[in-house]
Order: C-alpha cells, then sequence, then structure tokens
C-alpha cells in the first residue's frame, strides 16, 4: 500500500540504510512502469504526465511532459535519449543526493518510464563526480534491474529495448544546464550551446534528447502508479505534487524534507527545521538555492510555489533555503556566492567571464576597508550588464540574484564597511 502523503520519501525509512529491489518491490515498485508498457502508448504516457502538471524540479519549473512532447516520435528509426542530470552543484542543495543514495530504483524507474515515453533507446545518468555512495549504489540497482528484466532487450517481454549507463562528471557547475552537459557528455568542453536548435530536436550527437532532473523523473512512477488526480490532490496551492524542500544554516534542525508543493515557507522554517537556533534570528532567506533573490521574514508566509515565489521578487529554484542570520554578515555571503560562480564561469561570454570576477574584487574591496560609495552604483550596473538575456547562459544572472537582492536589503551594511565601520552582524561573537 503506497504511503500516499510522502511518495519520494516512502522508502526512505530511519532504520535502513537505503531501499533495495525487495524493499522498492514491497511498496509498489515497477508497476508503473509495467503499466505504463502493458496499457499506454509513449503519447498517452506523455498525455499523462502533463495532465499530472508535473513540473521540472531542477529549478526551471518547465513542465515534464510538454518537455517529453517536443521530441518528434515519427520516425521510428530514429535514435533518441535520455539524459538524467544527477550533476548537483548548487550551494546549498542536497536533495537529489537524498533520494540517488537512499532509493536508487526510483530513479531507475522513472528514468525507464521518461525513455519509453520518448522511446530512447538509451539513457545516461549523469551524476556529480563526488557522489561516489550514490554512483555505488546505483550500479548495483542498475544490475539488479537488468537481472529482474526491468532493463535491457525487451522490458518486461515488451518490444521496448532500453540501456542506462552511469557517467560520473569532472565536476563542473555549468554541467547543469543541459546543452553543456550534452557537450560534456560528447567529451567537448562544458560550454553551453546556441539555441535553437533545442535538444529535444537535436541534442546529444545531433540526435532528439530530453535532460531531466534526478527529483522529476522520480515523480513519474507515482503518477504511473497513482493516477493523475491522485498526484494533483497532493499538493496545496497551484502546482501539482510533493517536493523535497530543505533548510541550511543556524536553525534547530537543518535537513530535507518531502512536503506538499505550496506548503508554506513558515512551516517549513519553525516547523520541520525547528526555527533558529538560541541566539539567533532570522534576518533573510534565499529560498531556492544559491542563484535565487533573498527574501525576508515578510515573506515567510508565502507558499512554496513557482509563482507564488515569483510574485513576491525570487525564485523557488530548488526550494532548497539557505538562511541569513542576524549574526552572519550579508556583505561576506554574497562574496562568497559570487566567488563561487566567478570560479564556475565557463567563460564563454564576456558579460559573464569578466563581470563576476569584477563584481568580487569590488565585494573584496569593499569588506577589506578599500570601497568606495560608487562601487556601490557599479555593482548594481553590474547587475543589469549581467541579467537574463545579456550571457549566453542563466549561471550569470542566478549569480547576479543574491547581488542584487542583498544591495535593496542590506544596503546599510555596504556602506557601514565604505565608511570604515565593521556592520553589527559582522562582529564577532561572544561565546
Ligand atoms: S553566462 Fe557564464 S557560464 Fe553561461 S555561457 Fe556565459 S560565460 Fe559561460
Amino acid at each position: 500500500m503506497e504511503n500516499m502523503d510522502k511518495p519520494l520519501t516512502q522508502n526512505i525509512q530511519p532504520d535502513r540504510v537505503f531501499a533495495t529491489l525487495a524493499d522498492y518491490e514491497r511498496t509498489g515498485g515497477y508497476q508503473g512502469l509495467r503499466k505504463a508498457i502493458a496499457e499506454l502508448p509513449p503519447k498517452e504516457v506523455q498525455q499523462w504526465v502533463k495532465d499530472a502538471g508535473l513540473r521540472g524540479r531542477g529549478g526551471s519549473g518547465f513542465p515534464a511532459g510538454v518537455k517529453w512532447s517536443l521530441v518528434p516520435l515519427d520516425d521510428a528509426h530514429q535514435t533518441r535519449y535520455l539524459i538524467v542530470n544527477g550533476d548537483e552543484m548548487e550551494p546549498g542543495t542536497f536533495k537529489d543526493r537524498f533520494l540517488l543514495e537512499k532509493d536508487p530504483h526510483q530513479l531507475i524507474e522513472g528514468t525507464i518510464i521518461a525513455a519509453y515515453a520518448i522511446q530512447a533507446q538509451t539513457a545516461y545518468i549523469f551524476l556529480r563526480g563526488e557522489y561516489h555512495l550514490a554512483a555505488y549504489r546505483l550500479k548495483q540497482a542498475l544490475q539488479e534491474a537488468h537481472a529482474n528484466g526491468y532493463l535491457g532487450e525487451h522490458i518486461l517481454n515488451s518490444d521496448f529495448s532500453l540501456d542506462i549507463h552511469l557517467h560520473t562528471s569532472a565536476g563542473r557547475y555549468i554541467c547543469g544546464e543541459e546543452t553543456a552537459l550534452i557537450n560534456s557528455l560528447e567529451g567537448k568542453r562544458a560550454n553551453p550551446r546556441t539555441k535553437p536548435p533545442f535538444a529535444v530536436v537535436s541534442g546529444l550527437w545531433g540526435k532528439p534528447t530530453v535532460v531531466n532532473n534526478v527529483e522529476t523523473l522520480c515523480n513519474v512512477p507515482h503518477i504511473l502508479r497513482n493516477g493523475v488526480n491522485w498526484y494533483k490532490g497532493l499538493g496545496l496551492g497551484a502546482d501539482q505534487g510533493t517536493k523535497l524542500f530543505g533548510v541550511s544554516g543556524r536553525v534547530r534542525r537543518p535537513g530535507s524534507w518531502e512536503l506538499p508543493m505550496g506548503t508554506p515557507i513558515r512551516e517549513i522554517v519553525e516547523e520541520h527545521a525547528g526555527g533558529m537556533r538560541d541566539g539567533f534570528s532570522l534576518r533573510a532567506f534565499l529560498p531556492g538555492g544559491a542563484s535565487t533573490d533573498f527574501l525576508l521574514p515578510e515573506h515567510l508566509d508565502v507558499r512554496m510555489d513557482y509563482d507564488a515565489v515569483a510574485k513576491v521578487g525570487s525564485r523557488m529554484g530548488t526550494g532548497m533555503l539557505t538562511i541569513l542570520d542576524d549574526k552572519t554578515c550579508p556583505v561576506k555571503m554574497v562574496l562568497n556566492l559570487e566567488q563561487f560562480f566567478a570560479q564556475e564561469s565557463c567563460g564563454w561570454c564576456t558579460p559573464c567571464r569578466d563581470g563576476l570576477p569584477w563584481t568580487v574584487t569590488l565585494l573584496q574591496d569593499i569588506v577589506e576597508g578599500r570601497g568606495r560609495m560608487e562601487d556601490l552604483d557599479t555593482l548594481s550596473r553590474l547587475t543589469g550588464m549581467m541579467a537574463l538575456g545579456n550571457t549566453f547562459c542563466a549561471l550569470a544572472p542566478g549569480a547576479m540574484e543574491p547581488l542584487q537582492s542583498a544591495l535593496k536589503f542590506f544596503r546599510g551594511d555596504f556602506e557601514h564597511y565604505i565608511a570604515g565601520v565593521v556592520p553589527p552582524s559582522s562582529l564577532k561573537r561572544l561565546v
């Protein structure tokens, strides 16, 4: 009997290291695949996922079923690929790692169903290189799936055959961008590609390719097994299903929890993460990873839905909150983030290649006492120069999101440094 509230984590139990194939099958594992292959043509599987309203959980929120439906299926002999994006490197985000390590068969079943829906004969799991445990467990699970007829030739005695290859990446943040990931898989430098053509038409080795995030695919078996209406009933707000939300920072219980889409941010921070640790109060938070705009305590009652978070000026992104407390300096926090993004720029386009190191230099000057008031205007201009549409991909615009909101909400902290006064949030704490 399926746990109806938390399908993604139903097999992740405190007394279990990870879910074996037997554990997975006991709770209905591979039943979604059986149903898809026995009863539903590929286009119908796509329609189920479209109707269920599953949106990409990697941060973009693009509807998964719509993406699948853009793949041309008219030529039966056409080669198509499915790629699982497991190159999770957003600072503060660790949700895919949890799913990969704890329940690898869930991802494998979702991958097989998605490959069936787009009639791909080969799938790749593109995994962050540092995720050694996930790689080990995935390898074992892939072998088990093969041995039990879920993978390989004539899956479950059908006409559909699929191989899944595990590819551990060399470790670049830019590989999270789908076309840079495709270039990397082809053995090229990981730069994003010009679009169009989009990957769904011309992706890996020029063939139609779908790239889906790990968590997105983990939702798919449950939609097939339990139906569209069940899935839609899981969400509390405008978006459907459940999601792994998480909190890092000075809260009592940092971690990650599966909750309905549309759960209010206050519930995530105060109930699940246990609220702020003694002696600290909430100053602001990044709602969805390092490349989102800060929100303030007044936004705590906003629901974790793509549109609801966008409406108040940020993005739900990966749904993993990073807390800024009253004793952490926002200027240094932003400097730290910009150093990360500058290091991870692929260097392909000038605004990002030159703009991010310039941003780091200016922020460094400010925190080290060499800042001038006009630097704040320059930083502001840089956020505009690296806004969406001015760079080749979304890395630089994403990098500007915490900075632009910090300039808006914490201008006083920047000015303190420039005036030669250490801001209160940067004073050493007395322990
Ligand atoms: S924005 Fe940055 S990461 Fe993206 S293509 Fe340009 S240089 Fe590369």
